[in-house]
């Protein structure tokens, strides 16, 4: 395992769409396993791949209740709505309010390969959110500046 170096913000890799994961190998797993010592290294409840610079649809989360490595992870249902403070590894030292659902079903395949689903609530699916939109080369720092604009109307 190895602790891989966390692209921030003005990376233009971070504005990339990365690409699905056709074949789980050992490369995968390594990966996966650098980006959670990243991640815990760090502080923080989540990552993605392309956070390490590699545009793979790939995250990891952790949010105090266990690891997830999930790959292609696919939010399949969402309900409810939620304001609440976020971070990110990839914009140090700055925090700012997001709305997210409430709760969300996640589609996603583990390290073997084998499909999962998971119902997240809260923090879990804020964060699970977060991430995905990273692999869309979406940061949460322009969903906080569009509610901004959007409220002042
Ligand atoms: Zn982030």
């Amino acid at each position: 395992m190895a602790i891989r170096e966390v692209r921030t913000l003005g990376d233009d890799i971070l504005r990339k769409k990365s690409r699905s994961v056709d074949k789980i190998d050992d490369k995968v797993r390594e990966l996966l396993d650098d980006m959670a010592q990243t991640m815990y290294e760090d502080e923080g409840i989540g990552i993605s791949a392309v956070q390490v610079g590699i545009l793979k649809r790939i995250i990891v989360v952790d949010v105090g209740d266990g690891l997830y490595k999930m790959i292609n992870p696919e939010i399949i249902e969402k309900d409810g709505e939620e304001v609440d403070v976020e971070g990110c590894l990839s914009v140090p030292d700055f925090n700012a309010t997001v709305k997210r659902p409430k709760h969300i079903k996640v589609k996603y395949k583990d390290e073997n390969g084998d499909e999962k689903i998971l119902e997240a609530y809260d923090l879990k699916a804020r964060c699970i959110c977060h991430e995905i939109d990273h692999l869309d080369g979406i940061l949460f720092v322009d969903k906080y500046i569009q509610e901004v604009r959007y409220n002042k109307k």
